[in-house]
C-alpha cells in the first residue's frame, strides 16, 4: 500500500485508551506511516476498541468512501475487527504475505421526509420509545405490503444480520448477497392486525418506505447502528442500499462464515 500511508486512529478519548494506543502509534511510525490528527487527511482510518468503536469510527468520519477502514480490537475479535492491538506484527506479516483483502461493505441509506440521507452499516431500527405500540405502513417499492403494529422494525445489511437482527431470529445473510433484511420487533397479530410475522429479505435494487401513522400517541425513535435519533415528527422514512460502500481491510483467512462459526457455534 505505497500510497496509503496517512493513518488516523479513532478511539475513545480517555487517558487509559490514549496510553493503550501509544505502542500502536510507535509501531505505525516505525513502519513509515504518517499519523494525522484530522481524519479528513487520512487514507487509512483505524478504529481501536471493538465493533462499537468501528461503528462509531465510520459514523464520526462521515462514512468516507475514499479511504480504508481497519478495525483493531482490544479484547476478543469482533465482526468488523480482524486485528488485535496486542499483535501489531500480525498486520505487517499479513501485508508482506499478501494475506489482506479489501471488503466493500454494504451501507443502508436512510432518508427522512426527503431530507439529506444518513447512513448505517449494521441496521436501522424504527421503534416505539414508549410502552405503546407503533403503527407503520410498510411499502416495498410502491406496493403497500402491510400495516405493522408493534414495537418496531429492524432493517439490516447482510453484515448487520449477525447483530440485532439475529437476536430477533432473523436470518444470517451472506454479505456477498446485496440485500436488506426486514425483521419485526413484537408485532401484534390478531383478527384486527396482521403482519407477515417473519423476516423478509429484499434484493439490493428495492426500496422500503415506512409511513408512520401519527395517531397522537406515536413516539417513534430511530437507531442507526449504535446511535439513536429522535424522529418524533417524521412521517415517511425511505431505506435502500446506498451506492457507496465502506472499504474495510481484513484478513483473507478470517471469512464472514468463520466469524459466524466462531461466535455462535
Ligand atoms: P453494544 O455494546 O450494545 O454491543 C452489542 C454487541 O453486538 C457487541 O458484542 C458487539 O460486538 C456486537 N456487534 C456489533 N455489530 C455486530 C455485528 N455486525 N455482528 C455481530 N455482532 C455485532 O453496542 P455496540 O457494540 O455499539 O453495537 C451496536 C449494535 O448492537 C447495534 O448495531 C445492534 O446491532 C446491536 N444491538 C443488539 C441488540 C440485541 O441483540 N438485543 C439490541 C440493541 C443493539
Amino acid at each position: 500500500m505505497p500510497n496509503r500511508r496517512n493513518l488516523y486512529f479513532f478511539y475513545k478519548q480517555t487517558e487509559e485508551m490514549t496510553k493503550a494506543i501509544e505502542p500502536l502509534r510507535d509501531f505505525a511510525k516505525k513502519h513509515n506511516f504518517t499519523l494525522v490528527s484530522d481524519y479528513r487527511d487520512a487514507d487509512i482510518i483505524a478504529s481501536v476498541g471493538g465493533d462499537n468503536a468501528f461503528l462509531q469510527a465510520i459514523r464520526k468520519t462521515d462514512f468516507r468512501e475514499d479511504c480504508l477502514y481497519v478495525g483493531i480490537n482490544i479484547d476478543q475479535l469482533g465482526f468488523y475487527t480482524d486485528f488485535d492491538i496486542k499483535d501489531p506484527n500480525a498486520m505487517i506479516t499479513a501485508v508482506e504475505d499478501e494475506q489482506l483483502e479489501v471488503w466493500r461493505n454494504a451501507v443502508i441509506e436512510v432518508s427522512i421526509d426527503g431530507q439529506k440521507p444518513f447512513y448505517c452499516i449494521n441496521e436501522c431500527t424504527i421503534r416505539s420509545n414508549v410502552i405503546k405500540t407503533l403503527v407503520m405502513d410498510v411499502f416495498i417499492d410502491d406496493l403497500h405490503f402491510e400495516t405493522f403494529r408493534g414495537d418496531g422494525l429492524i432493517i439490516s445489511t447482510p453484515t448487520g444480520s449477525t447483530a440485532y437482527n439475529k437476536s430477533v431470529r432473523g436470518a444470517i445473510v451472506d454479505p456477498k448477497l446485496p440485500s436488506l433484511q426486514v425483521s419485526e420487533l413484537a408485532s401484534l397479530n390478531n383478527n384486527t392486525y396482521r403482519t407477515l410475522g417473519t423476516s423478509f429479505i429484499l434484493g439490493g435494487e428495492r426500496s422500503l418506505t415506512i409511513k408512520i401513522i401519527q395517531d397522537g400517541n406515536d413516539h417513534p425513535i430511530m437507531g442507526v447502528d449504535n446511535e439513536a435519533l429522535s424522529i418524533q415528527h417524521a412521517e415517511m422514512i425511505t431505506l435502500r442500499l446506498a451506492e457507496k460502500k465502506i472499504k474495510t481491510l481484513k484478513l483473507k483467512h478470517n471469512s464472514f462464515w468463520q466469524k459466524v462459526q466462531r461466535s455462535f457455534l
